[in-house]
Parts: C-alpha cells; sequence; structure tokens
C-alpha cells in the first residue's frame, strides 16, 4: 500500500505535533505517524513535567514573561481552560515561574488540536527505513501492526526526537559531548500521590526541596538509603491535589540507540524509583501517606543523535542571546547539563561539568536559526525536533519543550511554504519563515 501527502511528519513529540499542526493549517495534506497510541512524546509518554523555554526574566526590568506563544500558547490556553495546567513561581517574591500541566489532559489537548486542523493521525506506526536518491527522500516505510506500509510526500520532517529519518537519510549527525560521545543521563520520571502538599509547601518550592532534601542527606550519611544517583532532591509541583512530580532517578552511559542497553536502563529507572519512593513513604513526614502514583510509559532521554545542519548552535550563541535573521524560535532556557558520568563523578560538579552554573546562564534570551533544521545534504527533510544542528553543549539548552513546540511550529510552516510554492525546504529562506510566525514579530511587553 501507498499512500500519499503533502507534508509527512514522523514522531508526535511537541515539535512535532506542532509541526504537523502548521503544516496542515498552511494548507498542507499532512500525516502525522507516531509509535505509541497518543502524542506528546516525552511531554507524556516520559511524564516529563514542567514546561520549560518559555518563562524569560528580562535582565534590565527585572520582569518575567513568555518568549514562546503561537501553537505553544494555545497548547497551555487549553491545558488551564481544563484546569489542568497552573504556573508556580521556583521562590517566593522572585519573577521566574515555571507551567505545571496533567500529561493525560495533554494528550486530549493534542487529539483535539489535530483534529481541528485536520492532520491524518497514524498511531502504532513506526519509521522502518527511507528510500533516497540524489539527496531527496522519495518515500518511508512505517512499521505497523497492519503491515509494512509506504508513504510518499513532497516535505518530510523528522520530530522523532533521536533524529531517526535523518539517519535513515544518511544526514551526517554527531552523538554526545565531544571528548567521549556520552550523552547526558536517562532519568525515568514519576508522581507521588497522597502527598501533604500543604504542609511541605507553605514556604515555597525551594524551601519544600530543601526540607526533603536534608533528610535525605541524613539518610544517605546514616546508610539508611543507597542512592547515589542525585545530590539533592527535585521534586515540581503537579496541578492536582496530593500529587507531585520528580525528577530523581539517573541512569548513565546507556545509549538510547541501543535497544538492549535501553530496555538495561529501564529496569534501572524503575528500581531507582521504587527504592526512592519507598524511602520518602518511610522516613519523610509530609509522605507518610503518599505513594509511587505513576510513572513514564518509557525512560526519559534527554540526548541521543544531533544533526549536521546548514548552522550549528553554539555555546557562545545561548550565553551571549544571539538574535539571527532567520530565528525562528526564542528560548529563555539555560545550558542545562545533567552529568554524563552521574552525580558521584569525582571529576565533575554535577550538572555542569565542574563549570559554574551561571556561566551557562543566557545573557538575554536567544533565538534559534532555520537553518539548524536543515539537514546537509537532504533537500525536501527538516528535522525539528532536539536532535536539531547544535553543539553538545547548545542542545542541553534548546532541548526543552516549550523551545519544541516553536521550533515544530516553524517547520510546518516552512513545508507549507515549500509545498505551496513547489521546492524544497532546502530552499526556503528561514527569514521568511520568521516573518510568518506572528508572535516573533510582536515587541516583547516586559
Ligand atoms: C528526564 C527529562 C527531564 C526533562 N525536563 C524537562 C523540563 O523540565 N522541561 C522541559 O521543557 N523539557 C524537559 N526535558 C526535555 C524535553 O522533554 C525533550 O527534550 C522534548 O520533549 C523533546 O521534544 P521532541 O518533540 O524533540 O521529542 P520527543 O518528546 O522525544 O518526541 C519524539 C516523538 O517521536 C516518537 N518517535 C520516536 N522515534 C520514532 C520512530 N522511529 N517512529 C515513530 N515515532 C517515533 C516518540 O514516540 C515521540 O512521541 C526533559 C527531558 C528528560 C528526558
Amino acid at each position: 500500500m501507498i499512500a500519499r501527502y503533502d507534508c509527512a511528519v514522523i514522531g508526535g513529540g511537541p515539535a512535532g505535533v506542532a509541526a504537523a499542526l502548521k503544516s496542515a493549517r498552511g494548507g498542507n495534506r499532512t500525516l502525522l505517524v507516531e509509535r505509541y497510541g497518543f502524542a506528546g512524546g516525552m511531554a507524556t509518554a516520559g511524564m516529563v513535567n514542567p514546561f520549560a523555554g518559555n518563562c524569560y526574566v528580562n535582565p534590565d526590568t527585572g520582569a518575567a514573561g513568555d518568549v514562546v506563544d503561537g501553537v505553544f500558547g494555545e497548547v497551555l490556553r487549553r491545558l488551564r481552560a481544563r484546569g489542568a495546567a497552573e504556573r508556580y513561581l521556583f521562590h517566593p517574591g522572585q519573577p521566574r515561574y515555571y507551567d505545571a500541566f496533567d500529561e493525560r489532559q495533554l494528550r486530549i489537548v493534542y487529539d483535539e488540536l489535530l483534529a481541528e486542523a485536520g492532520v491524518e493521525v497514524l498511531f502504532h506506526a513506526w519509521l522502518l527505513d527511507a528510500q533516497i536518491s540524489g539527496g531527496h527522500v522519495n518515500s518511508v516505510r512505517l512499521r505497523t501492526k497492519g503491515g509494512v506500509e509506504t508513504v510518499e510526500a513532497k516535505a518530510f520532517i523528522d520530530s522523532t526526537g533521536d533524529a531517526d529519518l535523518a539517519a535513515a537519510a544518511e544526514v551526517p549527525f554527531d552523538v554526545g559531548r565531544a571528548e567521549d560521545g556520552l550523552c547526558q543521563p536517562c532519568t525515568l520520571m514519576f508522581s507521588m500521590a497522597g502527598v501533604d502538599k500543604d504542609g511541605l509547601l507553605d514556604a515555597g518550592l525551594k524551601t519544600a526541596r530543601e526540607r526533603v532534601t536534608g533528610y535525605f542527606e541524613d539518610a544517605r550519611k546514616a546508610g539508611r538509603l543507597d542512592f547515589p544517583f542525585r545530590d539533592w532532591v527535585a521534586f515540581y509541583e503537579y496541578p492536582r491535589p496530593g500529587c507531585l512530580q520528580f525528577n530523581m532517578t539517573r541512569v548513565c552511559e546507556r545509549s538510547a540507540l541501543d535497544a538492549r542497553q535501553l530496555s538495561a536502563a529501564e529496569r534501572e529507572g524503575r528500581r531507582q524509583a521504587d527504592v526512592f519512593s519507598r524511602w520518602l513513604a518511610a522516613e519523610v513526614p509530609w509522605f507518610k501517606h503518599a505513594y509511587l502514583e505513576t510513572m513514564g510509559t518509557q525512560i526519559g532521554v534527554r540526548e541521543t543523535r544531533r544533526i549536521r545542519g546548514q548552522y550549528s548552535m553554539s555555546a557562545g550563541d545561548i550565553r551571549e542571546g544571539t538574535r539571527f535573521d532567520d530565528g525562528i524560535a526564542r528560548s529563555g532556557y539555560f545550558i542545562d547539563i545533567h552529568n554524563p558520568k552521574g552525580a558521584t563523578d569525582p571529576h565533575a560538579a554535577a550538572a555542569t561539568r565542574g563549570v559554574p552554573k551561571d556561566s551557562f546562564r543566557a545573557k538575554r534570551y536567544y533565538e534559534v536559526p532555520f537553518r539548524c533544521l536543515q539537514p546537509q545534504g537532504v533537500s525536501n527533510l527538516l528535522v525539528a525536533c532536539r536532535g536539531i544542528s547544535t553543539s553538545f553543549e547548545a542542545h542541553a539548552a534548546v532541548r526543552v519543550m516549550a523551545t519544541m513546540h516553536a521550533v515544530g511550529e516553524a517547520a510546518g510552516a516552512a513545508a507549507a511554504m515549500a509545498v505551496k510554492d513547489g521546492t524544497d525546504c532546502s530552499a526556503i529562506d528561514g527569514a521568511k519563515v520568521r516573518r510568518s510566525i506572528e508572535y516573533l514579530n510582536r515587541e516583547l511587553a516586559f
């Protein structure tokens, strides 16, 4: 069976959903292919929370606001209308905030948006391979329960996170940090329910984390808790009574591109979640009646392939807040490197490999140029996911979910332009894509 589309988007995470929406709204007959039975990728299957990248604190005015709107803004507003997203401050009295959401409701919001835009969605379909000739993707094959299907399209968008389609199309790529190829660790996210949140969070998130970290350090020192994977307790508010979201497990030096290593990582992530959640319930007062509520459908994967594109973002671009004529996405997120060797690596500080964390903060918000989505050597393919063309350090900043909605949105808009003009995505001018995204032309009000 051969199906034909204007645009096929492979991978339905935050970037893929936004890409498919904008492609369809721009007039393309669009297919979205997703291996799970729901969209959202790390935001739903990975239980990653909260959204990051949208909040930016203007160093001149001290005020905070969103630098990302567009599809991301629509998603956030729909979640809020369902009572499924809340904005929380990191520290009382300081402007920096985060948007936490109920990931089950996000699945429904994505379904609604995709249906309204007329995107055809194929769940339970894996990319199998790609047929290429002369730097052009002619078709892809999908493995589905019903057998192997072939999909032809004028434009393809790789939103698999792992840049699976780009790799199948022989786009050059890099993996991991320059010195040893290691990627950031994987983390199985989980939630606890039955938590006394009123008591724990009465003085804000920072104090709450410090309180629990105090118990954590005591238990480790006394040998009652064998948990060397994190050196502090990281949890976030969650917009449901009695429920908190934990980013605590760490599985290092396992490649998410290798099924056996990934399988081992899944088991280790669950083991760590079990050890940590049982300790919380046994020893920490606010968790006396708490229990491990749920965990990600899959372990969270921070990093795999980064394609080589027409431009590669550097750490300097992030730190200096570089602006580009073809800047199609904005972000306020910092270079957030979780040490590939884990919290106990004696050669590096836990998060930043020995470099003071402040030097990883951007002086002002930065932009992602469209050229990072344009791969070398393939003309009708855009990569719109965390696998865009960046250095290891820049990847650690741009990978977050608000930014990925924005990157996907731009790819979808570009694919619609390409099909309308009868050309390939490689010929599309990123400055034109930028101009077509309404919120990027607005002055920030803070
Ligand atoms: C533990 C952890 C904590 C994080 N913390 C935060 C945070 O606090 N805030 C934040 O904003 N971001 C955070 N991030 C980053 C963020 O979640 C991801 O980088 C982001 O979701 C990437 O979006 P994406 O659309 O590129 O890819 P993904 O979200 O990975 O989506 C890719 C989609 O493609 C599908 N897919 C993959 N391969 C195939 C294939 N071969 N065939 C068919 N479908 C396929 C997947 O099922 C998935 O739906 C965190 C990530 C991790 C792992």
